[in-house]
């Protein structure tokens, strides 16, 4: 587990989940009192205590978890952390809030979608419901000396997505709203599991750009600096992987056609693709998952048309 200071007042943790470096952070922010921005998943909650020891966090002095959706990468593992944490309340997009209490249906649903990748993340635990505040768009949390984060709801990668703007550094944290960056090879690439709504993501990612961020915090993975640009260069990623995607089905090509037009086309993906093959997870996620996104996407959109 490895602490980077990203400003005075701001940590970004690398969880090292299942010992892979550079694939989910938790990110610190440090006020009168603290808050966690993404927990990771359960096994790897024991990383991101440590990193508060050795912050000199006391844990009663967290006051807020925020979670940018439940997805088992992103909050999985909240209800084993505020175990930890007796006075933090827990931030989640109201429709997350009942998976987050009952987590069962979250876990069965997710060892159907990711397999062996589950046991790298570990089951989650239910979450007191008395602990949840919805994170509903606009609202902004204060944790003193000025710190503070504001919810912007960013729907489209799941029904229950949010983001965190943070203004002091004009940063957001997108959780999987703005994609998954590579800081290795700096190249970023689409997370847009099913079921995925390019539309409401595409609205979503808008209301990003409108924020004019400076930085991004990705939860996968990191800071980048070039936030406009990143954002804008992921909306036009994502809208050629629909034209691929939709040439795809037009043609009735399969999940393995297509992806093998997407890493012809897509030069980021070109260029990353030798690191996401190789990726435990990513590969599976993002080469599989995501591309089946947009294939499971047009054709709901075709059907509509006719
Ligand atoms: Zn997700």
């Amino acid at each position: 587990m490895q602490i980077i200071r990203l400003e005075d007042y701001l940590y970004l943790v690398d969880l090292e989940t299942g010992g892979i470096e550079n694939f989910i952070a938790s990110y610190i922010l440090k006020g009168k009192q603290a808050a966690i921005i993404e927990t990771g998943p359960t096994l790897s909650v024991p990383n991101l205590l440590s990193s508060l020891k050795q912050l000199k966090i006391q844990p009663e002095n967290v006051a807020y978890v925020a979670v940018s959706h439940i997805h088992l990468d992103h909050g999985g593992g909240v209800g084993t952390l505020i175990k930890h944490l007796p006075k933090a309340k827990v931030i989640v997009h109201p429709r997350g809030a009942s998976h987050l209490v009952n987590p069962e249906k979250l876990w069965q649903q997710s060892k159907i979608v990711l397999g062996e990748i589950t046991k790298i993340y570990g089951e989650p635990e239910p979450v007191p419901a008395g602990r949840i505040i919805p994170a509903v768009d606009g609202v902004t949390f204060d944790v003193g000396n000025g710190i503070t984060f504001k919810v912007v709801e960013t729907l489209g990668h799941a029904s229950h997505h949010v983001s965190y703007y943070e203004p002091l550094s004009y940063g957001v944290f997108t959780g999987d709203a703005a994609g998954i960056y590579l800081p290795e090879i700096d190249v970023i690439v689409p997370t847009t599991p099913p079921p995925f709504h390019l539309n409401v993501a595409l609205e979503s990612l808008d209301k990003l750009v409108r924020l004019k961020p400076k930085v991004l915090y990705y939860s996968h993975f990191g800071k980048a600096e070039d936030a406009m640009e990143k954002l804008q260069a992921y909306v036009q990623q994502i809208k050629l992987w629909e034209r691929i995607a939709k040439e795809g089905v037009q043609r009735g090509e399969d999940l393995e056609a297509v992806r093998k037009r997407i890493i012809e086309n897509d030069e980021g993906v070109k260029k990353a693709s030798k690191y996401l093959i190789t990726h435990k997870v990513l590969s599976e996620t993002t080469l599989r998952e995501s591309i089946q996104g947009f294939i499971d996407f047009v054709k709901k959109e075709k059907e509509s048309q006719k």
